[in-house]
């Protein structure tokens, strides 16, 4: 268990990568932190359960990432209640397909505050007490949206591009504070957020779901198969180990295949 002692924030952590994230962190012992939103007895069941395989406390907040001073207090609470984090994953995200001349504004700035900007809010906060200790760890799910775009999903592409500069500057901006700064990003992953845009694709595409599945979803990746939440999970436990502590400003691809070609 070598996150024994260490607190862990995830957010978007209540399904798909973050709750696996959460998972990865726990059973290495790390306390841990998650946030999102759901079903109030399944998210508690699960926080139980994080405690349980740590061995350490799990807290659970249900702060929204598009509100900068909700965001400020999560984090107070996790100093105040498990310590410093130690380890902060900006996972939540939210995505909506549509062209450009049929976008609704609001969507825009809903992807972009909770996609790009909360972040931004998570590493400003969660920075100072990591460089107090000399040691913290920034990862960031970005996708494989942060080098390639796809048609009708403007705002998500522009957010995860953002996400790829932020890991940059930040990597440099703390590189000699024990700091790593690193996003991940994965092709296509089996969650409900891939399962939610199949009905606006089907629709701004024309297509049957299995259309949508075969022709648009995996036509992009070679593998011809989804990327697990477990696998990006595995990553991120990576970058948290010491034999990582080089790695910094890295945007770790695991698309099967799709940014290759
Ligand atoms: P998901 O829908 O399973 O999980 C999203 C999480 O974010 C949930 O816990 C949800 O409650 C939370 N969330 C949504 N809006 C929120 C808000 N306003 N405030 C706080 N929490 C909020 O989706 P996922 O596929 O696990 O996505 C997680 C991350 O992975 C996202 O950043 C997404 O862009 C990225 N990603 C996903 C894929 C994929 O194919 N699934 C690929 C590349 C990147």
């Amino acid at each position: 268990m070598f996150l024994k002692g260490k607190t862990a924030i995830v957010t978007g952590s209540t399904s798909g990568i973050g709750l696996a994230y959460a998972k990865e962190l726990a059973a290495e012992g790390a306390s841990v932190m998650i946030n999102g939103f759901g079903d109030a007895d399944e998210i508690e069941a699960e926080r139980v359960a994080l405690a349980e395989v740590s061995g350490a406390p799990a807290l659970y907040s249900d702060t929204d990432m598009t509100d900068p001073a909700a965001i400020e207090a999560m984090v107070a609470r996790c100093t105040e209640e498990l310590g410093g984090a130690d380890i902060a994953i900006a996972n939540a995200g939210i995505q909506h397909v549509a062209p450009i001349d049929d976008f609704p504004p609001e969507k825009w700035d809903a992807i972009i505050a909770i996609n790009l900007s909360s972040a931004w809010h998570l590493a400003r906060l969660t920075v100072p007490a990591m460089k107090e200790r000399g040691w913290g760890r920034i990862i960031c799910t970005a996708s494989a949206h942060s080098l390639v775009a796809s048609p009708n999903k403007s705002a998500y592409v522009a957010a995860k591009h953002g996400i790829a500069g932020l890991v940059k500057t930040l990597a440099l901006e703390t590189a000699q504070h024990g700091i790593t700064v690193n996003c991940i990003s994965p092709g296509y992953v089996w969650t409900p957020l891939v399962e939610k845009q199949i009905p606006d694709t089907m629709q701004s595409r024309g297509m049957t779901r299995e259309e949508v599945m075969n022709d648009v979803l995996l036509a992009a990746q070679p593998t011809k198969q989804f990327v697990t939440p477990e696998q990006v999970a595995a990553q991120a436990l990576y970058l948290c180990r010491d034999e990582a502590a080089s790695m910094t400003g890295a945007n770790l691809v695991i698309d099967g295949g799709w940014t290759a070609q």
